[in-house]
This record gives structure tokens, C-alpha cells and sequence, in this order.
């Protein structure tokens, strides 16, 4: 169980994390516990920006689930495994936001929709124009810019360096670091959440 939110004075800035690709290696349609494999480096990451006073929210499109091929249930087994190793880490992710839909379904918050972003600015009063979005996919990106973030960051592993080689007139907007650690300390330099 996470702890409850400290008592709010002020808005507090936010990192929204993409899952596969950024926390854990991307592997297509993952859905066991077995498979999901840390990018070195990422629950110490983690640790630091919960400690520097960010919220920490994990934003993932999971069209698996529509498309049928897991549950849930599965996916629900893979964060809660997620979750006991950051927590390790003494990192707090308040809220993972999911879609479910595949690509052909109506969703709401399916990236690069924005809306996941705004729900946590209503629910938790997370200051979206100090925040930052952290993907290894263009659509994570554009979420973060269609949500008025400050920053959005794009990471190299999974999909990252290849969309770098193969978009780069896409992303002078972003900023392009080789993981999440370096993306952590890059945000880190910038000043803290609170
Ligand atoms: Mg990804």
C-alpha cells in the first residue's frame, strides 16, 4: 500500500512516466510478472525525484487488453510487482493511469489524449506547467504537449533511439536523453517538485 498524499500547500509539480520502454523493457503485449524487466537504473530513479517532491504518475496505453490477448487482472499482477520494487527504491508513484481500448476503440484517455494529465491535475492539484512527460514514443510527447507540460523528454531505450534516427524534425521541441536516470537527473537540475 502506498502512503497517503502529504497534506497539499501548494500545487506540486509532476513527472508522468510512459511504462514500456521507460520503467521496463519494452516487450510487445507484456502482461507477466516474469517478463517485466527494469531499464537499469529506474527505481533509484524513481527514489530520487519522490524525494526531490515530485508526484509521480504512469500514464500507458494497454490496447492488449482490448485486443484480448490478457486482462486487467494480468496487467493489474505486473504493477503490483512493479510497485513492491520502487517502493524498495523509496519511490511513491501515486496513480497509474491505463487505456485499455486497442487503436480502433473510442477512449478517452488513450495517449497522445492529454486527458490522463488533466485528471491528475483536478484530482491531486498537479501544477501541469512545471511538470514533465518522460516516453520512448512520439505519441508520449504529444500528450505532454497537448497537456501544457514544461518538458517532455524523450528516452532512448525501447522505441527512443530509433524514433531519434527516424523523426528527428519531430522532436526539436523534446529533449533526448539515454534513460530515464539520465532524465531523472536532468529534472532534478531544474529544481525540485514541491
Ligand atoms: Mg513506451
Amino acid at each position: 500500500m502506498s502512503a497517503p498524499p502529504r497534506p497539499e500547500t501548494a500545487p506540486r509539480a509532476a513527472v508522468f512516466l510512459d511504462r514500456d520502454g521507460v520503467l521496463i523493457e519494452e516487450r510487445n503485449y507484456l502482461h507477466r510478472v516474469e517478463d517485466a524487466v527494469w531499464i537499469p537504473g529506474t527505481p533509484a530513479a524513481l527514489g530520487r525525484l519522490t524525494e526531490a517532491g515530485f508526484w509521480l504518475f504512469v500514464v500507458t496505453n494497454q490496447s492488449g487488453i482490448g485486443r484480448g490477448y490478457y486482462t486487467v487482472a494480468d496487467m493489474e499482477r505486473v504493477h503490483a510487482h512493479l510497485q513492491r520494487e520502487w517502493e524498495r527504491a523509496g519511490a511513491r508513484v501515486t496513480k497509474i493511469y491505463y487505456a485499455p481500448e486497442a487503436p480502433e476503440q473510442p477512449s478517452r484517455g488513450r495517449k497522445p489524449s492529454p486527458q490522463f494529465l488533466f485528471d491528475a491535475g483536478a484530482e491531486f492539484g498537479v501544477d501541469l506547467s512545471r511538470s514533465y512527460m518522460v516516453g520512448d514514443k512520439l505519441i508520449d510527447l504529444e500528450c505532454g504537449w497537448n497537456a501544457g507540460v514544461r518538458r517532455c523528454i524523450l528516452v532512448r531505450t525501447g522505441y527512443g533511439a530509433e524514433l531519434e534516427r527516424s523523426a528527428a524534425a519531430q522532436l526539436t521541441r523534446a529533449l533526448v536523453v539515454d534513460d530515464l536516470a539520465a532524465a531523472a537527473a536532468w529534472i532534478l537540475a531544474q529544481g525540485s517538485g514541491g
